[in-house]
């Protein structure tokens, strides 16, 4: 069994002044120097100019649970124009929520003002400036100031609305966020499916935390995952491209990719993928998780990784499908690859705006897919230069691995790569007369663009 994080007795927890727990020093496993010290700077700087101050969020949790958090956050009483003229070196940022970015040497810590979850007048108009909501109950600007206890119950979780005060080593809990993480589980604060509505993104981050900390989803927060899982279309395509990053980028993407098929949230992310998927035995689902697989290896290992290479996996079933489709129609298959591409990835932008410099190398990863195959006489060595042959042999190497059939073609690019120039030259020799033994007839073709591997 697991060591619990917390070291109370439930009987123990005093109460906070505003109705929260405060677990002291000898309740929990954390102390002091295992915050960021720009970041007690700022709580202390703030402390001491009379405003209540604490270490929240994702640090907490991570920090409870023996991770290494990923950046420290601070929530504060103090409004951001006071936390901005206490700091020279900060700024007021957002619109959706307006925080205050101080940098300190190289980093850049966030703070926060406590925020209401409440709309101060009761009616949806009134409060414009600061708070709205459409009519489906989205949020679009939250900028209602409130209490700590008011800002602890418009977080998401209970495991990342946890404030730490470094100052007393001590633990403020509003949602009894201790008691989940000691039992592992993700749960949404307040009513789920008014939370899921508030804001959809919601429904990524219960997936995306519980497949990083291998936390259960709590039951009443799962129950409306799936019948909310639509509302993922109102979020803006440029978010929801950041939220995929995140959900695939992390380390954790496969567990995070059957999470996300589980409550029907990956067709609001790649819609033209998920029908492909229901067949489990399918090419589809082996490409994607097993580019998935590799894509969180190569994190464990510290090696880069790219959205391109990822948007490209879960595009390709799709692209091939549509291509094979011109090529019946009487296109040649560069072009019908390229048209394809085209329409795919127009397809996927109002989705998740990909930007162009993920779109452009994806293209080339998908075009190299029928220049590798034919690297007879010159051409082997003029591939292997272009820019994006790594990722395009990658991609090879991931489709064979993902059991298609390529006629041996990722080993013999492998051992192109292993050998000396000599020895290259032969194998593209090679590979050019056994290209040229069957006498082929010349197809009339029509017009194709030219390889990109100049
Ligand atoms: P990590 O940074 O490790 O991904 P995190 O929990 O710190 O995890 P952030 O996105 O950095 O996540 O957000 C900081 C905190 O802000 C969260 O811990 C949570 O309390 C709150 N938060 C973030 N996004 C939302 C949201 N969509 N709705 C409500 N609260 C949120
Ligand atoms: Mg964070």
């Amino acid at each position: 069994m697991l060591e619990r994080i917390s070291k109370f007795f439930k009987k123990d927890k005093n109460s906070d002044i505003n109705g929260g727990y405060v677990f002291g020093p000898s309740e929990h496993c954390l102390s002091p120097e295992m915050i960021n010290r720009d970041a007690r700077k700022i709580v202390d700087v703030l402390q001491k100019a009379g405003h209540e101050a604490y270490v929240v969020g994702g640090c907490v949790r991570d920090l409870l649970l023996g991770l290494k958090p990923k950046d420290f956050d601070v929530a504060t009483s103090a409004k951001p124009w006071e936390v901005k003229a206490l700091f020279r070196r900060s700024r007021i940022i957002g619109r959706r929520f307006q925080i205050v970015h101080v940098q300190f040497s190289r980093e850049i810590i966030e703070v926060t003002t406590f925020r209401s979850n409440e709309n101060q007048s009761g009616s949806k108009s009134s409060s414009k400036n600061s708070r709205q909501q459409t009519d489906s109950g989205m949020l679009t600007r939250d900028n209602v100031f409130g209490s700590i206890e008011e800002d602890a119950s418009r977080r998401d979780l209970t495991v990342n609305a946890l404030y730490y005060d470094p100052s007393d080593n001590s633990i403020h809990d509003f949602t009894n966020g201790l008691d989940d993480v000691d039992d592992r589980i993700i749960r949404i604060i307040g009513d789920p499916a008014t939370r899921f509505r508030e804001d959809p993104v919601r429904l990524l981050r219960v997936a995306r935390f519980a497949a990083k900390l291998g936390f259960d989803i709590e039951p009443n927060t799962a129950k409306p995952m799936k019948h909310r899982a639509g509302d993922l279309q109102q979020v803006s395509p440029p978010r929801l491209f950041d939220e995929t990053l995140k959900l695939f980028m992390s380390g954790n993407g496969l567990i995070t990719f059957k999470l996300l098929l589980k409550y029907n949230l990956f067709e609001y992310i790649v819609p033209q993928l998920d029908p492909m998927l229901n067949d489990e035995q399918g090419q589809p689902l082996k490409l994607v998780s097993q580019a998935l697989i590799n894509t969180d290896k190569r994190i464990r290992n510290s090696q880069r990784v790219t959205p391109a290479f990822i948007y490209a996996a879960f595009l390709w079933p799709v692209v091939q499908r549509l291509a094979s489709n011109y090529e019946k129609n009487g296109n040649s298959p560069p072009y019908a690859l390229s048209k394809a591409a085209g329409d795919i990835i127009a397809a996927q932008v109002p989705v998740t705006a990909i930007p162009k410099r993920f779109t452009i190398p994806m293209r080339e990863i998908w075009d190299l897919q029928l220049h590798l195959k034919r690297r007879g006489g010159n051409r082997a060595k003029r591939l292997a230069e272009h820019p994006r042959f790594r990722a395009a042999y990658d991609f090879i190497l991931l489709r064979e691995q993902a059991g298609e059939d390529l006629g041996g073609l990722g080993d013999w690019w492998t051992q192109y790569q292993d050998v000396d120039e000599d020895q290259r030259q032969s194998m593209a020799e090679d590979v050019l007369s056994s290209d040229k033994k069957p006498k082929r007839r010349r197809r009339r073709r029509n017009q194709s663009p030219k390889p990109d591997i100049s």
